[in-house]
């Protein structure tokens, strides 16, 4: 007991500092992990884990099914022991503090609500297990819930509910009590798609209102481009790259990284002439273009990342156009979809807003297609 009082003492200095310095009222917890190795047998999926997370932080770990995030969260809320290194919150190990000590909120893909009781009930559990007393638990569900916008369903079952009520109550639940840390894994994967986009913006509004911290996962790239303020990208094991969301899409630091984040044209291309970053670049096409870019290699092959919205369609070419033909063509509402095949043999995927001026190409259509210097990423 003293132990969790001691490590839960120290965060009062980390998170006041955090306040102080955002301007908004920060309780989170700081994380680090040191080295942390998970292994399932001779499986390794956490592969030397370094991690550093400040009080108050949105941090979503997002990779493909399979790249180790679950294991992450379970290893920080203690359902998993490690096999290597150590977890530090607010600069203390939690190696010895058990799950129930910890304090955190945690908000999974099932809801996971108990049927029989209400929604003011369920929200209510853990100021009951905590022994908070009546009043004060009251007048904290009532907060709670008028803060996930559900007063006027507290007295329903979950049954009365739809799932993203559902899952309402149970982010509600996990915040109750305030805690400093919470973890969320994967909690929009069963919702439609509309449902998600307006729950991510409550996470994201309510995570400014609690300040605590947050550690998401999803496998889900828009969801994580969204809602984080950092996000750290893994696959097999390892965090291949944390960055802030327009980091980390604008600038990628590996192939895995620009394919995964967003649509991506990647297109390998020969440094012709390189000026402090000024480069002149011929595609395996032959198309000779610009790029600014401090990254990657300085003379010789190079990976350049385009992403399609930043490709602009002509209808004549000049001279900084080359010539593609569309074989692909569909409308998406607000975008149109292309893909072209470069003179030589590259496709290309265009993105363009849907407007008055432009019809969808027909396919076989041929069109001229530009990109600006800036737009080019040079892959290190
Ligand atoms: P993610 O959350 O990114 O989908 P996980 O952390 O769940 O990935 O899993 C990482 C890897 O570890 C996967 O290959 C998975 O099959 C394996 N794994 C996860 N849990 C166990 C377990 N209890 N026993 C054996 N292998 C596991």
């Amino acid at each position: 007991m003293a132990e969790t009082l001691d490590w839960r003492g120290s965060r009062q200095d980390a998170a006041s500092r955090a306040s102080a310095a955002t301007g908004r009222d920060v309780i989170g917890s700081g994380i680090s992990m040191r080295n942390v190795v998970k292994k399932y047998g001779a499986f390794v999926a956490a592969d030397r884990i370094n991690l550093d997370i400040e009080p108050g932080e949105f941090i979503t770990l997002l990779g493909p099914s399979g790249s180790g995030k679950t294991t992450l969260l379970n290893l920080l809320a203690g359902f998993q022991t490690i096999d290597g290194g150590e977890i530090l919150i607010d600069g203390k190990s939690i190696a010895h503090v058990p799950t129930h000590r910890r304090g955190f909120g945690m908000v999974f893909q099932s809801y996971a609500l108990f049927p029989n009781m209400t929604v003011a009930q369920n929200v209510a559990f853990p100021l009951r297990m905590a022994g908070v007393d009546r009043a004060t638990s009251d007048r904290r569900v009532a907060e709670t819930l008028e803060m996930m916008r559900l007063s006027e369903h507290a007295r329903k079952t979950p049954s009365e509910m739809s799932g993203g009520q559902q899952q309402r109550v149970a982010i509600a639940r996990a915040i109750v009590m305030r805690p400093k840390v919470v973890l969320m894994d994967e909690p929009l994967s069963a919702l439609d798609r509309r449902l998600r986009e307006s729950i991510q913006i409550e996470i994201r509004e309510l995570h400014q209102t609690i300040g605590s911290t947050i550690l998401f996962v999803t496998h889900d790239q828009s969801e994580a481009l969204t809602m984080s303020d950092r996000i750290a990208v893994m696959d097999k094991g390892h965090i291949i790259q944390m960055a802030r969301p327009v980091e980390i899409y604008r600038h990628p630091q590996s192939r895995f990284v620009a394919s995964f984040v967003g649509e991506s044209n990647l297109i390998e291309a020969e440094i012709l002439e390189n000026r402090g970053g000024k480069m002149r670049l011929r595609s395996r096409a032959g198309y000779v273009f610009e790029a600014e870019s401090r990254n990657g290699a300085a003379s010789g092959a190079a990976t350049v990342l385009v992403r399609p919205e930043r490709i602009a369609l002509h209808d004549q070419p000049s001279a900084n156009t080359v010539a593609a033909t569309v074989t692909s063509a569909l409308f998406m509402g607000e975008t149109l979809r292309i893909e072209a095949v470069m003179e030589g043999g590259e496709t290309l995927l265009i993105r363009c807003p849907d407007t008055a001026a432009r019809n969808l190409p027909e396919i076989g259509t041929r069109i001229h297609v530009s990109w600006n210097a800036q737009d080019c990423w040079v892959l290190a």
